[in-house]
C-alpha cells in the first residue's frame, strides 16, 4: 500500500492505494473501489502563498498552497484556491519579494497582487475501458455542466454522469465554478 492517500476519481475523495505500475506516471489502484488510474509521480514541497485578488475594484486577501518551486511571472495565469472561499481564476499583476519583481519563485514571494479573470479550471474524470483518464480544461465560471449531457475533450467523447460540487454533496446540474470534479463515461 502506499505511503498517502490518494484521491480516487470513483469514490471522489483520498483513499489508500496501492502501486500497479511504476513510470512517468504512476499506474495506482483504489483499496476501496479498485478503480485503476494513474497520478503524477512528482511530490513538491509547498509553502503558503499571500496572494491579493483585485474583482470588481475590491480586494480579497488569500492563502494559497502552491510547489515552492514555482515559477511566477507577471501577467500568468494562478489559480487561487485557498479551500474556503470561492475559487477564483487570476492573472498576476504585480510580484513583491523584498521589492517588486517580473519573476519569481513562489517560496521568494512575500505577496502577489492579481486580477480576476472569469476561467475556471474543469476536472473531469472520464472512464473508459476499465480506466479513468483524468482531464482538465479551462472554462467560463458561469457555464452550466448538467448529468446526462454530452461533450468532447481532448480526444474524448463522454457523458456526464456525475458532478461533485465545492460545497458538500453532488448535483445534477451546477456551474462550473461550483464544481469539483465531473465524471463522465466515454461514448
Ligand atoms: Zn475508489
Amino acid at each position: 500500500m502506499l505511503e498517502d492517500q490518494i484521491f480516487c476519481p470513483t469514490c471522489g475523495e483520498d483513499t489508500d492505494h496501492a502501486l500497479v505500475k511504476s513510470g512517468q506516471e504512476n499506474l495506482v489502484r483504489c483499496e476501496n473501489c479498485g478503480t485503476v488510474h494513474s497520478v503524477q509521480k512528482k511530490r513538491e514541497r509547498l509553502v503558503n502563498l499571500r496572494v491579493i485578488v483585485n474583482q470588481d475594484r475590491r480586494s480579497q486577501s488569500y492563502f494559497i498552497k502552491i510547489p515552492a518551486q514555482d515559477v511566477l511571472h507577471v501577467g500568468d495565469e494562478l489559480l487561487v484556491d485557498d479551500g474556503v472561499q470561492d475559487v477564483v481564476m487570476t492573472e498576476i499583476a504585480s510580484i513583491e519579494t523584498d521589492r517588486r519583481v517580473e519573476v519569481a519563485a513562489a517560496e521568494e514571494a512575500k505577496t502577489v497582487w492579481a486580477r480576476a479573470t472569469d476561467e475556471v479550471p474543469l476536472k473531469i474524470s472520464v472512464y473508459h475501458s476499465g480506466v479513468t483518464h483524468s482531464l482538465k480544461t479551462m472554462v467560463q465560471g458561469d457555464e452550466m455542466v448538467e448529468v446526462g449531457e454530452t461533450r468532447e475533450l481532448q480526444g474524448y467523447k463522454f457523458r456526464v454522469v456525475k458532478i461533485k460540487l465545492r460545497s458538500e454533496g453532488f448535483a445534477d446540474a451546477a456551474e462550473a465554478k461550483d464544481i469539483v470534479r465531473v465524471w463522465g463515461r466515454e461514448i
